[in-house]
């Protein structure tokens, strides 16, 4: 096979009528490699609409591989990673490669026809239970959060329900007092043994952070996801050992060897993200990684159709899966898009079977919905 075409756009969601300007943060980072009449399609992290993602797809690493053998991906994006990685491993280029990476896998299903799941070694499950991650809940008061939560039990009918603060990045320890009443709000709205999740998106200093980790032990969560800043490893494996409730990390992890760091830190489930670091042969190494160190390995996926896709493939082989996928807030937001995007189905989504990625593109809503990212 030979790659003779690598094509970067955003897939705009809702109005289409506004201008082009106005997709920037509100579309899905798209790459397109075509080979041999076939095309192969990846995603890259959506921070700032994934426009710099793309650009760096464009311009430094989509001519390195026109002419190159689709099967030959992992030795090529590899190389591609170490030439660039003085542009910060970190981010926009991982971003990028993760892209690449999906994009690649989803070329060679469709290759030798077969879905990513079985080239990876099959399928333990087709049919994977999800949460409904629910954001925004800083913002909100203690009605507020239960009504939000209320909705999205009776829309989507999840497995699981995880409530994310998304306050604002530069503060923390805001309101202790409060963020604890609203997780005690959730839990009469559930009954006891409905299980959920508490996602602090970093707003703790360590001493909050086993505050409310305490409140959380009492009301049966199940997990507390990356209770202070990311980037203070030390201090999230602190709080992962000294608490009982299973603390996770990892959403912000770019490289395998920064979840290594996670793991040696003390931390015991990481959420590794397919369109952050290393598309589907990242979150692979992930795996294999956590389960060598006994770690839960529960991806952070955001992404409404492509990076779901590729997630679900993934998740589906994993032996060892501990915890419900994420299925975040405008899930739907793309699906037009996508004939068959995933979608809730009686707690579960279940993995796409088609070659590939499985998904099937509604053409004309794409040529719609398409604009250009060039370097
Ligand atoms: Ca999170």
């Amino acid at each position: 096979m030979k790659i003779d075409k690598v094509e970067t756009f955003l897939v705009r969601w809702g109005d289409v009528s506004q201008p082009a300007e106005a997709a920037f943060g509100a579309a899905t980072a798209v790459v397109a490699v075509h080979a041999d009449g076939l095309v192969g399609l990846g995603e890259a992290s959506p921070m700032q609409g994934g426009v710099a993602s793309l650009a760096v797809i464009a311009r430094d690493m989509a001519p390195a591989l026109i002419g190159g053998d689709p099967l030959d991906h992992a030795v090529m994006l590899d190389r591609l990673l170490h030439k660039l990685i003085k542009l910060g491993p970190d981010g926009i280029v991982t971003g990028a490669y993760a892209a690449l990476d999906i994009a690649l896998w989803d070329l060679k299903g469709k290759a030798l026809r077969q879905p990513i799941h079985k080239l990876l070694g099959g399928a333990w499950r087709t049919r994977i239970p999800f949460y409904a991650s629910i954001g925004g809940n800083a913002a909100r008061d203690v009605d507020g959060v239960v009504k939000t939560v209320e909705a999205r039990l009776e829309a989507e009918q999840p497995s699981a329900i995880k409530i994310r603060w998304d306050g604002t990045r530069s503060e923390i320890d805001r309101d202790i007092k409060g963020d604890i009443a609203k997780a005690r709000a959730v839990r009469r709205l559930v009954g006891d043994h409905f299980p959920l999740a508490f996602d602090a998106n970093n707003r703790y200093s360590v001493g909050a952070a086993i505050r409310v980790g305490r409140a959380l032990e009492e009301l049966g969560f199940i997990w507390f996801e990356e209770p202070v800043e990311y980037y203070h490893v030390k201090a999230m494996g602190e709080v992962a050992q000294r608490l009982d409730i299973t603390v996770s990390a990892g959403e912000q992890s770019y490289t395998l060897q920064s979840v290594a760091a996670l793991i040696d830190s003390g931390v015991r489930m990481v959420q590794p993200d397919i369109v952050k670091m290393g598309g589907v042969t990242g979150l692979m190494q992930c795996a294999a990684l956590c389960h060598a160190h006994g770690v839960e390995f529960v991806p952070h996926q955001t992404q409404p159709a492509i990076g779901n896709a590729a997630n679900l493939h993934v998740l589906s082989t994993v032996m060892h899966a501990t915890k419900p996928a994420e299925l975040a807030d405008g899930w739907s937001r793309s699906a037009d898009t996508f004939v068959n995007a995933p979608r809730p189905d009686g707690g579960c989504m279940v993995v796409p079977d088609g070659p590939g990625l499985g998904l099937v593109v509604d053409e004309a809503m794409l040529a719609r919905r398409r604009v250009a990212v060039t370097g």
